[in-house]
């Protein structure tokens, strides 16, 4: 790939958070005060040159760019102001957006304008299934009181596989399944260029195994802990907030596989288990708990934003606020349903519901296109910090 200025790809950064970039006058002051960057492999100066003069190839093969946390202590000490924080940030949209399929979905989920279509596509999409559901009423109290949202899109006789389970499954599983392959060819065009810009040619590849163990693992246990976002300085908040949001996902991951296993194969054999899950159950206190922990940590994501953006320290961007509004919208609608099914008000629990399902959709229907995506995304690029240190590519490349 030829390694030319590209001045779309510096306009489109300026949009994304990235409008003081050029204020940079290289002094370094920013990687000395990264908590994160490493004498040998220096960030995020090296980063800002490569924005300002354009050049795309070599931070789209940059695993610097996602090992920085967007802490802000380089943006706290700049003296120019040039936020390279923000500029990483931008930069980490733009992967996302290059690298995702299809990509008109890409640049849809990625632009403002959109927003009316982003909500208003899974709106349509989830009332067009409920109307040829046939379901399309309010139960009475004692129907809601019995079946919660288990009959949203209507019951048949059929007892081995509910109605309802049925069109869940035909609307979130070719979401996720989009995302899934989206995310699966994003990490391996990125790897690739990361390949290629270190000059990596191991003669010997890791088994699947082997790479779990040594090197996806151990990045896995660092995220969960929390390590690299502890030595964050100016922007403290932000693990107080991401801890409980990661917990909270976990919680709700659990819960969903769960609920998959009990109501797709345990209700096969038993069929009373495709009913709703009892209040007392403690897999339902696993996700109201979830649903507190995603709310909390959004919460305090949300005013360090805020705090932030009133500082001046960095600026609105739709790429930060979108995944905190999908979140928010989530967990929201999520605990909003369970507590309205705990007061009996089926009309106001199933527009809640509605909602609930809209948002989970747009979670997963946008999870590559989004800032969702640097779970993944990050954790490729710790696992390729901690490949190119390894024995299976040691000196064999160019850092
Ligand atoms: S971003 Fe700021 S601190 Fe970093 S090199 Fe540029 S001027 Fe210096
Ligand atoms: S935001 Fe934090 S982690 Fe990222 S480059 Fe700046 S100081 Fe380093």
């Amino acid at each position: 790939m030829a390694n030319t200025p590209d001045l779309e790809f510096i306009k489109s950064l300026k949009e994304a958070g990235g409008d003081t970039l050029k204020k940079c006058y290289q002094c370094a002051s920013c990687s000395v005060a990264c908590p994160l960057s490493s004498d040998k492999k220096p960030f995020p100066r090296k980063e800002m040159l490569w924005a300002q003069w354009g050049m795309k190839e070599n931070l789209l093969a940059d695993p610097d760019v996602f090992l920085c946390h967007q802490c802000g202590d380089c943006t706290e000490i700049c003296p120019r102001g040039a936020k390279p924080a923000e500029t990483l940030g931008a930069i980490r949209a733009y992967i996302y957006t290059f690298h995702s399929w299809p990509a008109w979905l890409a640049n849809l989920a990625t632009d403002s304008r959109n927003l009316p279509l982003l909500v208003g596509i899974p709106s349509v999409v989830i009332l067009i299934l409920w109307l040829l559901s046939g379901a399309m009423h309010i139960p009475s109290a004692d129907a809601f009181e019995r079946y919660g949202y288990t009959r949203f899109f209507g019951h048949w006789d059929f007892k081995w596989y509910p109605k309802n389970t049925t069109f869940i499954v035909s609307i979130m599983v070719p979401a996720a399944g989009i995302a899934v392959f989206s995310i699966i060819k994003g990490i391996r065009k990125m790897w690739g260029l990361m390949s290629g810009k270190a000059n990596l040619h191991p003669s010997f590849r890791p088994s699947i195994m082997m790479f779990f163990n040594e090197f996806l693992w151990p990045s896995l246990v660092e995220t969960m802990k929390h390590t690299r976002f502890r030595e964050c300085r100016a922007n403290v908040d932000r693990a107080r907030g991401h801890l409980p949001l990661v917990l909270g996902f976990i919680g709700a991951f659990i819960l969903t596989c769960w609920s998959a296993f009990r109501q797709d194969l345990l209700g096969l054999i038993w069929p009373s288990f495709h009913g709703p899950l009892p209040l007392t159950d403690p897999f339902k206190t696993l996700a109201n708990i979830s649903a507190v922990a995603l709310l909390y940590g959004i919460w305090v994501l949300w005013g360090n934003r805020l705090r932030h953006e009133k500082r001046g320290k960095s600026i609105w961007t739709f790429y930060d606020w979108f995944l905190i509004w999908e979140i928010t919208a989530v967990s929201v609608t999520g605990l909003g349903a369970e507590l309205l099914r705990w007061a009996g008000m089926p009309t106001f629990g199933y527009i809640v519901y509605f909602a609930h399902l809209v948002s989970v959709l747009m979670l997963f229907l946008y999870m590559p296109y989004t800032k969702f995506a640097h779970i993944v995304y990050r954790s490729m690029a710790m696992c390729f910090e901690r490949y190119r240190e390894s024995a299976f590519a040691k000196n064999t490349g160019i850092w």
